[in-house]
């Protein structure tokens, strides 16, 4: 029987790398999208398929986290076996700019999902994508039994959607599990956060494009990771056999500045040169030293980091420095029909 799940979030970093890891594994796979006068499914526009084509096995439904009654027919409509919540106000600087705004799509959005599934009696596995941002200042090294401490909105509400999701796995029995990931990165990230903003800048420095980053705090300590690999983490956490919270990281930290260092480097520049601070970045609170101790996701799901920081940076600054070249972004593959009408 064909395996069916959905992703909220579908057109965000990690909901494209994991449509096309389910997608290879045979899944059909149902993804939310927000409704915007602007195309936002750039991410996934290679994975699209005409949904007339009878072999089509991806479909995609306009949906909002902050759409109760939405959320709850689709759920009903689909009846996926695999629940990924990956959706919502994703970026810790904006959470201070829309506090609010944050708490309903990150923290109540989870629990309509929950309660969604719930009410409609799916027997469905949830995976919900909590963050190390709920860490916040807990010392380092941080793992599932870490007290948080967190100190952002984005942080508080990603706390209470990961309570929320525990309270339903054990309330109600459902396998309803948390990620806790460190950051992860791509040539997908947004272009807002911070490794993405420093890969591009390089490119665009190097191409004569511009000539300086802004940045805030250089100091930050942070862990970060490669999102492809993340993906699997969360695909094998809905395999197990018994609901569990997980960490994912790679343990290893690096600085904000280190990561700067490093990208400038590799693309022959010198950072110093054109790193200039914007106070206007610097955060009201900043979390503290954030370092993974993923050992119960190796011991449990076998899963293992393979790119760190380093190899991070090369592959985003390549990845950048093609777009550039060639004015677009370089793992798209537009697809015949593209874009869907509809
Ligand atoms: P992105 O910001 O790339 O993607 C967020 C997704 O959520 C987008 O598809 C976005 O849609 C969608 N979304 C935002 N608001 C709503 C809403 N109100 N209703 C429906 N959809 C909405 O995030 P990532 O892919 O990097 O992260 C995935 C999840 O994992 C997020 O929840 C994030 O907080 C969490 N996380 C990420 C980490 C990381 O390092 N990347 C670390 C730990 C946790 P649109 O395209 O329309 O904007």
């Amino acid at each position: 029987m064909t395996r069916r799940a959905l992703i909220t979030g579908i057109t965000g970093q990690d909901g494209s790398y994991l449509a096309e890891l389910l997608l290879a594994k045979g899944y059909e796979v149902h993804g939310l999208r927000r409704r915007a006068s602007t195309f936002n499914s750039s991410r996934i526009e290679h994975l699209y398929q005409d949904p007339r084509d009878p072999d089509a096995r991806l479909f995609l439904h306009y949906a909002d986290l902050t759409d109760e009654s939405r959320l709850t027919r689709l759920l009903r409509r689909i009846e996926p076996h695999e629940v990924y919540n990956l959706a919502g106000q994703s970026h810790v600087g904006v959470s201070f700019d829309e506090p609010e705004y944050t708490g309903d799509t990150v923290g109540l959005g989870v629990v309509r999902l929950l309660e969604a599934i719930r009410t409609a009696d799916l027997d469905c596995r949830f995976y919900q994508a909590s963050s190390s941002a709920m860490f916040g200042v807990a010392p380092a090294p941080q793992d599932e039994d870490t007290v948080c401490r967190p100190l952002s909105p984005y942080g508080a509400a990603k706390l209470y959607a990961h309570w929320a999701t525990a309270t339903y796995r054990e309330g109600y029995g459902m396998y309803a599990v948390s990620g806790i990931l460190f950051n992860h990165e791509s040539p997908r990230r947004g272009e807002t956060f911070v490794t993405r903003k420093i890969s591009r800048a390089v490119a665009r420095i190097q191409a004569g494009l511009t000539d300086y980053l802004y940045m805030g705090n250089l100091d930050a300590v942070r862990d970060w990771g490669y999102a492809p690999e993340y993906v699997e983490g969360m695909w094998r956490m809905l395999q197990g056999d018994r609901p569990r919270d997980y960490v994912l990281a790679t343990g290893r930290s690096f600085t904000v500045r280190d990561f700067v260092v490093a990208a400038f480097e590799h693309a022959g520049l010198d950072w110093e040169k054109h790193v200039r601070l914007d106070e206007r970045y610097l955060r009201p609170t900043e979390s503290g030293e954030l370092i993974g101790d993923a050992r119960r996701a190796e011991r449990e799901l076998g899963w293992r980091p393979t790119v760190h920081t380093e190899e991070l940076v090369r592959i985003m600054v390549d990845a950048d420095v093609e777009a550039v070249q060639h004015e677009g972004r370089p793992w798209v593959d537009r697809p015949r029909n593209w874009p869907p009408v509809g």
